[in-house]
């Protein structure tokens, strides 16, 4: 495993291995047939690739996807491998010359889509029989089984590698697979004894957000104003909608384009293109775009209306930070788009599977309305365990108020009960409000709960509507289209025997981006970084290669932080193998020197060894991600003494992981300080010279602790 772990950093520039990587390259290398199921972005591609540069024969790469071959394609070579594609797409001359490379010696892999091996491809049949075969891999493996969600009848060809190629062995990837698609890949295939590796699911550096806004479209601006040029994708419902959104967002100056099916074929690809070669950031486009879109700086990925299930849902947000960078999952809950998705559900003739889809469309749902950790909610979901806050989500990272709502949740369900529980959510807020609406029929205005809620608004009774039926008091019928009815626990409400709690953010608006640049982005040199996204972009229109091929956003930053001044730091840097040190390396470091001596900037020592960007958050006790516990222990009302007890730290080191929250503007000094006493401790600590908190505390005497002396340093600090 010493010559794999050579491979990867000279060929890739990478240090260290991801989970179950290591262990997938060593069963192949040991002629072992292997499974692994990896989430998007974890890595499945060096399972093979490094194998392929260490084993003597060819490794010919099965892949459905034929724009994604190509990116692999370059990015491999970029780094010095040899490697070609044979698709629908090559033609004959490229054929030939692929078969003479690789007769040569001079290709390590060949990525081919599976109906090659079905037809009577002469050049292909030739490649397979003369030629040693070192390694099968079958990427996007579930398109061979019918259980799986994209089933490609051309995979069941592959069923007979291992018959033809006996002692060949096969490695079948994909990051999608129930148990059931699981069992049937092994066995499509016919894998012997395989090792199969499961990788966490959990995607830690995407972050997941919920809102329900009364105004998505105006929520949607405030959100991209903080990613301003960087890369990512809008899903929405319908076709029309993606080509409406697109020119709205450019009429308010965001560059984005639109993404369908029943776009032209030449229209959609070359849309594709500009987004993945960064000329145009922001996609808008149903989920038919996405597959195979290996683009690793994906930043943010927003569904304007709620996917159809948890899996879905899942795979769309997974498009975001393949890179490892932080990267947020951003999804606007409407309830009017339930009677789409529920049609959408609706499966004619098949009343046992449309049950299904309901029940997962219900369950996306739950996951919207959970006031739980969501990461938690995902996990669990697909069957991993995960503790109940995960820091990096919406529910996690807000500070929620209680609201007594049961005077109107009285006035809400009585409403319902004198409609004769016949009615859905808009009807029921009309009647509230005392509507003239033609909705609300004469006899209808004869009830007692006409106008009873005229003091708040439509969208303030639907709210207090679902939210009702989120916690039980009401349940829906019907469909598509659904009525609200009273359930047994609904009376301990009208009796005045329940209270009717509301949990809602402290602050109206979500996290902002900058926020969580803070906790966990790289603090690199911005103008810097932009600098090197446009050199970046012109090596990459020059090579015509996607400009995540030349260099990922997580190398640009590392450069960004670290300025390195010669190609020996270049090493340093990840994704910075041998072969891109010296083709692109050169271009980087003038650019890095100029930048440095304009503005005056020493280069700080580069880190000799640098762990991969990727598992930095799965090491346990990063600084980090024990700050942010404290700090989610605190927002739930723990004092310092509790969360100090309960995570069996000192004192001292809480108030030090808060503080350093007050450092970054998150928590308020008052909160811990007495203002009293603020002017003191500020003096105290601008006259010492020393530096140290000891003699600051002395001056300052009994009457102030230690304690409060940090917090006050933090927020001169900020
Ligand atoms: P998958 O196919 O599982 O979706 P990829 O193989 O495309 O994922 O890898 C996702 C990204 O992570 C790529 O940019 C890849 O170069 C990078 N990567 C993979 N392994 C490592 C590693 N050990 N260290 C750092 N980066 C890695
Ligand atoms: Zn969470």
């Amino acid at each position: 495993m010493k010559k794999a772990e050579h491979i990867l950093k000279e060929y890739f520039g990478y240090e260290a291995f991801r989970p179950n990587q290591k262990n997938a390259i060593e069963a192949v290398l040991n002629g072992r047939d292997t499974f692994v199921l990896m989430p998007t972005g974890g890595g499945k591609s060096l399972c093979y690739q490094i194998p392929a540069l260490l084993l003597p024969g060819l490794t010919i790469v099965v892949s459905p996807l034929i724009a994604l071959m190509k990116d692999q394609v370059d990015a491999l070579r970029t780094n010095g491998v040899g490697a070609a594609f044979l698709n629908s797409s090559t033609d004959y001359a490229d054929q030939l010359e692929t078969a003479q490379k690789i007769k040569r010696g001079e290709i390590r892999l060949l990525y081919v889509a599976p109906e090659r091996f079905k037809s009577r491809d002469a050049i292909f049949q030739d490649i397979l029989s003369g030629t040693a075969i070192s390694l099968f891999a079958v990427d996007e493996a579930h398109c061979i089984s019918h259980w799986g969600h994209d089933f490609r009848p051309d995979y069941l060809e592959l069923s007979a590698l291992k018959k033809k190629f006996p002692g060949v062995p096969v490695i079948a990837l994909t990051a999608s697979a129930d148990e059931t698609t699981r069992k049937d890949i092994t066995d499509k295939l016919n894998l012997e004894k395989p090792l199969t590796l499961i990788s966490s699911f959990n995607r830690q550096n995407i972050r997941y957000e919920v809102r329900q806004p009364s105004d998505s479209f105006g929520e949607l601006l405030d959100f991209l104003e903080n990613y301003r040029s960087e890369s990512g994708i809008i899903y929405t419902l319908k076709r029309s909608s993606t080509e409406e959104l697109a020119a709205r967002l450019k009429s308010h100056g965001f560059n984005a384009l639109p993404y369908h099916a029943g776009l032209p074929p030449d229209k959609r690809a070359a849309y594709q293109d500009l987004f993945l070669k960064d000329e145009v950031p922001i996609m808008v486009a149903t989920i038919a775009f996405g597959m195979g879109i290996d683009k690793s700086n994906v930043r943010f990925v927003v569904h304007m209306n709620m996917p159809k299930n948890i899996e879905s849902y899942y795979q769309e947000t997974g498009r975001a930070g393949r890179d490892g960078l932080p990267s947020t999952a951003l999804l606007f809950l409407n309830y009017g788009d339930l009677s789409t998705l529920r049609y959408f559900a609706t499966i004619e003739d098949n009343p046992r599977q449309t049950d299904i889809m309901m029940r997962k469309l219900d369950l996306m749902l739950a996951f919207c309305e959970a006031k739980t950790c969501r990461r938690e909610y995902l996990m669990r979901y697909f069957g991993e365990e995960h503790p109940s806050s995960c820091g990096n989500c919406d529910v996690c990272l807000h500070d929620y108020i209680s609201y007594d709502y049961t005077i109107e949740a009285q006035k809400a369900l009585s409403a319902v009960a004198r409609l004769g529980q016949q009615y859905g959510a808009e009807i029921v807020s009309l009647l509230l409000r005392g509507s003239k609406s033609k909705k609300v029929q004469f006899w209808m205005r004869d009830l007692k709960t006409y106008g009873a809620g005229s003091d708040q608004s439509g969208e303030f009774w639907k709210e207090i509507i679902y939210e009702l039926t989120t916690q039980g008091y009401l349940k829906r019928e019907g469909n598509p289209i659904s009525v609200f009815k009273l359930t047994a626990k609904s009376r301990d409400i009208l009796r005045g025997e329940a209270k009717f709690m509301v949990r809602k953010p402290r602050a109206a608006v979500n996290i902002q981006a900058s926020e969580a640049a803070s906790l966990s982005a790289p603090r690199s040199d911005k103008a810097l970084f932009q600098q090197l996204r446009r050199l970046r972009k012109s090596i990459a229109d020059a090579e015509s290669v996607a400009p995540f091929v030349v260099l990922s956003d997580a190398s640009l930053h590392e450069l960004a932080t670290y300025y390195p001044q010669k190609k020996a730091d270049l090493f340093s840097i990840t994704g910075f193998g041998t072969k891109k040190v010296e083709t692109y390396g050169q271009f980087f470091l003038d650019a890095i020197v100029d930048y440095c001596t304009e503005n005056g900037i020493k280069p700080k020592p580069v880190p000799e060894k640098k762990k991969g960007s990727y598992p930095r958050s799965k090491r346990p006790k990063e600084a980090g991600s024990t700050a942010l516990l404290s700090l989610q222990l605190f927002r739930a009302g723990k004092s310092i003494e509790e969360i100090a007890e309960e995570r069996e730290l000192k004192t001292t080191t809480i108030e030090s992981h808060l503080a350093s929250f007050v450092e970054r503007g998150m928590l308020e000094v008052e909160t811990f300080v007495d203002p009293g006493k603020m002017k003191a401790i500020e003096e105290a600590i601008e006259q010492n010279d020393s530096g140290l908190m000891r003699d600051i505390k002395e001056a300052l005497g009994d009457d102030y602790t230690y304690g409060e002396i940090r917090f006050v340093m933090a927020a001169l600090q900020a």
